[in-house]
């Protein structure tokens, strides 16, 4: 693949040809597809010599190849932007070895999750793209939140000219610390919307709203236009890119595997967006055996994986991973789309049965090109066991996310023998889901004062209180906005002011 002539389509067939700018503006495409580039690239530089980079430095090499219409100095601009001293260590994502896996640790930004590694850039890339493209409307962020994206898309857009960012998330669906997060953010063009309804109805809705023609007109009469900040936007998955290349890296770098040697990954699952970034590491020549997606009891990519049915029609659980509460993780449909052959009339077909009768079948032939993914899951109770098992033995404390995938992980050892070195995607400071985390390594905690489990969980893990935390402590509240699910559109108009 040359990088010249690299375009982005949409996945349903409706749009082609777009530069990477284009593609990261509109987000999502209007025949509700994503956008895919016209090929993945291969990695250019040997990984020797990747092994002695900073992250910055691996990041351009990554990302230079994605997106070809942004300038050197530009993307330079970007990526200095992004990550700078927001992160809390100079590593960005370091790797921590426990018991025998490499924690690859994504939660050193600003909201203590890993969806900031991809939204501290994305309001540069976005707004560098508005540049380019003579965009003088102002730029309206609209995002579906499970918890974590709404913060981090906030905290990345806050302030941010010529944008204004509006979050919907599941109320009762996140944890306090994730609730308190959010309704505390400032910012003049920030606003959250609790709905009465779950992450998928978030999500649903948001979508019905990028697909509302009429919506658009209304919007443009008042020069706004509309952009997501949700992991399909493929400004968020190519700066997930990075990551997997600078673990492996730092992995030769230490001298754990020699330059050729295959890892495998392990990712906590949801929407899919951070295992996709990892197989876009693999396609790009990254040397990897395995990626093992992890799910929570809301196993329908487990299922997938093992029967080649997809079938939302299931009981939506609220686990004590919420992130990972979903039923229908968007950026599959990549994945579904590649492993047609790029055929966008096939993904376009089964995505509409999805939407008609809530599952879908795919070939043997489609299986066979996904074999690289191995589905597991891990339960509430072997979750909690998991997080006080790798407390007890290392005392290393992982979040309830991490925890999923850290239990996979093992199951996967067990009933395989594969002992490639693995590195775990570890996507949240315990910090973040203290309760759930403190319930695992020392028993329940009843309504005890969430900041009094901080504390403590502090003392149990010798990890300083992060920033993040510290500063909603006692932050007021400045966001009590409610609707229904199918009020949101009337919520956006109200807060545009339309
Ligand atoms: C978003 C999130 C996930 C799931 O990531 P996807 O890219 O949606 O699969 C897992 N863990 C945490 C902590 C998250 O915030």
């Amino acid at each position: 693949m040359s990088m010249a002539n690299l375009s982005y389509q949409s996945t349903r067939g409706g749009e082609k040809g777009l530069t990477a700018s284009q593609a990261i503006l509109k987000g999502l495409a209007e025949d509700g597809g994503l956008y895919m580039p016209s090929g993945l690239p291969k990695l250019e530089i040997p990984l020797g010599e990747l092994a002695g980079m900073s992250y910055q430095e691996t990041a351009y090499q990554v990302m230079r190849l994605f997106l070809t219409d942004y300038t050197e100095e530009e993307l330079k601009y970007c990526i200095r932007s992004a990550y700078d001293s927001k992160f809390d260590t100079e590593e960005i994502a370091p790797l921590r070895e426990a018991d025998g896996a490499y924690y690859l640790e994504l939660f050193h930004g600003s909201t203590i999750a890993f969806k900031d590694m991809a939204l501290s850039i994305l309001p540069y890339l976005m707004t560098t793209a508005a540049k380019k493209n003579h965009v003088e409307n102002e730029i309206v962020i609209l995002t579906a939140t499970s918890g974590d994206t709404g913060k981090a898309a906030m905290a990345g857009f806050a302030d941010v000219p010529g944008t204004r960012i509006i979050v919907f998330y599941p109320k009762g669906g996140v944890s306090r610390i994730q609730e308190l997060q959010m309704v505390t953010q400032k910012g003049d063009n920030t606003a959250v919307v609790a709905i009465h309804g779950n992450f998928d109805d978030a999500q649903t809705g948001v979508k019905k709203i990028f697909g509302d023609q009429e919506f658009a007109k209304k919007l443009a009469e008042k020069e706004f236009q509309l952009s997501s900040a949700n992991s399909i936007n493929i400004g968020r998955l190519v700066p997930q890119v990075v990551y997997y290349v600078y673990a492996y890296a730092r992995l030769v770098k230490n001298g754990t595997i020699r330059e050729g040697d295959e890892i495998n990954i392990t990712v906590p699952t949801g929407n899919f967006g951070n295992i996709l970034a990892a197989y876009f590491a693999k396609q790009m020549g990254l040397p990897v055996k395995l990626l093992l997606c992890a799910s929570n009891d809301n196993k329908v990519l487990y299922d997938f994986f093992r029967t080649g049915i997809y079938d939302k029609k299931r009981e939506f659980v609220l686990t004590s991973s919420p992130s990972m509460d979903i039923l229908v993780s968007s950026n599959l449909e990549r994945l579904i789309y590649l492993s047609t052959g790029c055929d966008a009339g096939a993904n376009r077909a089964l995505m509409e049965e999805l939407a008609r009768t809530g599952a879908y079948q795919v070939t043997d032939e489609m299986r066979a090109r996904m074999a690289d993914f191995w589905g597991g899951y891990a339960t509430e109770a072997e979750n909690q066991a998991e997080i006080k098992r790798l407390s007890d033995k290392t005392g290393y404390i992982i979040d309830t996310h991490t925890g999923v995938a850290s239990c996979v992980y093992h199951k996967y050892v067990a009933e395989t023998g594969d002992i490639t070195p693995t590195v775990i995607a570890s996507t949240a400071s315990p910090y973040k889901f203290s309760h759930s985390v403190m319930a695992a390594v020392a028993g329940d905690q009843g309504d005890r004062d969430e900041f009094a489990i901080i504390d403590e969980l502090c003392k149990a893990s010798g990890v300083a209180i992060p920033r993040a935390v510290e500063e909603i402590r006692n932050a007021p509240i400045r966001h009590k906005r409610e609707c229904d699910v199918d009020t949101m559109e009337d919520a956006v108009a109200e807060i545009l002011g339309l």
